[in-house]
């Protein structure tokens, strides 16, 4: 079958910068199980499995805005450090959670003090232009239960 909306779709990826460096890759583990049409991935990459099948290689080449956005500056912010979570040392280029209304937001710590810490909240690939290597390895009609959940159940999907 050919992916399309409610379709679960299993693929191995890589994932490079526009100059070839890797930045990730599912090889050598479990590939990723994802929803199609529920914006689970990024759209860019989701447009292009649209039609695909079972076997298929693509290269794809995802601009900033059709993958994790454009990199804003008034995203780079001074907030206390009451408002953040984080693990082991509070140091710059460190990952921490911010607080927010719509839950954590996971941002780059630019620069830490004692009471106040300087983060970027912009996601690490914004303005990254993406290049995805990607092997589909399955293709199945998403079960009712995974349709009203938004995500895939089982291997490379949720658990609970
Ligand atoms: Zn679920």
């Amino acid at each position: 079958m050919q992916v399309a909306d409610k379709s679960v779709v299993t693929f191995h990826y890589t994932l490079k910068d526009i100059n070839g460096n890797e930045m990730e890759s599912s090889r050598g583990g479990d590939p990723l199980a994802y929803l199609h049409g529920g914006d689970n991935i990024v759209p860019g990459l989701e447009k292009a499995l649209t039609g695909k099948t079972v076997g298929d290689t693509l290269t794809v080449t995802v601009p900033p805005a059709e993958g994790y956005g454009e990199r804003r500056d008034d995203l780079q912010m001074r907030v206390s450090t009451k408002h953040l979570v984080w693990e082991g040392k509070l140091e710059a280029g460190a990952q921490a959670y911010l607080r927010t209304e719509h839950g954590p937001r996971m941002v780059t710590v630019i620069k830490p003090g004692k009471f106040m810490v300087d983060i970027d909240a912009n996601h690490p690939l914004a303005g990254t232009t993406l290049v995805f290597d990607v092997e589909i390895t399955e293709v199945r009609e998403a079960l009712p239960e995974e349709l009203d959940h938004g995500h895939v159940h089982g291997p490379g999907g949720h658990h609970h």
